[in-house]
């Protein structure tokens, strides 16, 4: 159910409005837009009449939400959201360029990334303190030292911290240091550590699971929403297939599909999306043309002395080739259509 309020409606009108939704044992989440405000309702287990809410003060409408998921849905926020991570836009006008090493390796590693970011023009520093490997005999990451260093690299550059959580344990740590926690592929159905990270101050990166549906991708951002935490950016990571000739199949077309369906941001990320240094630039590319939010893509300054995805990580010239590319792409597009890149 969806708590539509008229234009003029006043803060008060809305505080009633909660307030009721409160009474009646539900979870009210203020939805503000450029047109009016909207107050979503979580936490009924069946249909909530609308009669509650028709004939308070200010309330234009109440109607019901017809996809599964609510506080995602662009039925209940039609203007496209804009994540601000450490003050870079996601979903705007400007494609937001996130990279780094797949893992934090050392102090001089993560700092040699940065730098090499930077001058490329990206806005986010990626790496992982802590790493979901498929061996348990793989470099798990350095934990909380590897978050200092990633710390320290933004310091020295400016650049906005992305960084993974693991579990419920690593998270707190995780959302002391990072600008914005990234939950990885194979936790994209764990709820608990949704719902934590749905409480979290930061926002959050939700990486598309290797085999979900984007009901299924939609369902867990879900799950971040409805615990209260609305600063949630999508991203595409590409999935199994039978394809053999890459790691993964990357879903381009799941990039105006949520674009249909939902609000929120959408990003891609070409690395893991094919596994092999040669396709991330074309894939990053096409990425941006099908109306990416944002790219984030693994770069190393020695990528054949990387501890995980070597094979996928771009040196800093080719990472700086890839972003001065995309952002010719985007602005192209940006020229041609007259639109943000973003809302294509
Ligand atoms: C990563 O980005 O470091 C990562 C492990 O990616 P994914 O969760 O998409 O496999
Ligand atoms: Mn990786």
């Amino acid at each position: 159910m969806l708590v539509v309020m008229k234009a003029q409606a006043s803060p008060a009108d809305i505080a009633l409005v909660c307030e009721r939704i409160q009474v009646l044992g539900f979870r009210p989440h203020i939805i503000p837009g450029e047109q009016r405000t909207a107050v979503g309702i979580t936490g009924n287990s069946g249909p909530v009449d609308p009669a509650e809410f028709e004939q308070l003060h200010g309330v234009a409408e109440a109607i019901r939400v017809s996809k599964p998921y609510k506080l995602v849905s662009r039925e209940t926020k039609p203007e496209s959201t804009v994540v601000f991570v450490k003050g870079v836009p996601v979903g705007g006008e400007e494609i937001a360029l996130c990279g780094g090493p797949c893992a934090v390796e050392s102090r001089d590693q993560i700092l040699a990334s940065a730098r090499a970011v930077k001058a490329a023009g990206g806005q986010l520093l990626r790496g992982g303190a802590y790493k979901p490997r498929t061996s348990p005999y793989s470099f798990q990451g350095l934990g909380e030292e590897g978050l200092r260093y990633l710390a320290e690299a933004r310091e020295q550059t400016g650049l906005g911290i992305v960084t993974e959580a693991v579990d419920t344990e690593s998270i707190d740590l995780v959302e002391d240091y990072a600008d914005c926690i990234q939950i990885g592929a194979r936790n994209m159905q764990n709820f608990s550590l949704l719902r934590r990270a749905g409480r979290a101050k930061k926002p959050v990166l939700l990486k598309r699971g290797m085999s979900s549906t984007l009901e299924e991708f939609l369902m867990a951002a879900e799950y971040i929403l409805s615990e209260g935490n609305y600063n949630v950016i999508l991203c595409e990571r590409g999935v199994r297939t039978f394809a053999d000739h890459s790691r993964n199949t990357l879903d381009l077309s799941v990039v105006p599909a949520v674009k249909t369906l939902s609000h929120l941001p959408i990003i891609v990320d070409p690395s893991h999306g094919t596994g092999k240094r040669d396709k991330v630039l074309p894939m990053a590319l096409a990425s941006v043309a099908a109306g990416a939010a944002g790219l984030i893509v693994e770069m190393h300054p020695a990528p054949e002395r990387a501890l995980s995805d070597g094979y996928q990580s771009l040196d800093p010239e080719e990472f700086a080739e890839l972003a001065s590319e995309c952002r010719a792409i985007a602005e192209l597009l940006r020229s041609r259509r007259r639109v943000p890149v973003g809302a294509l």
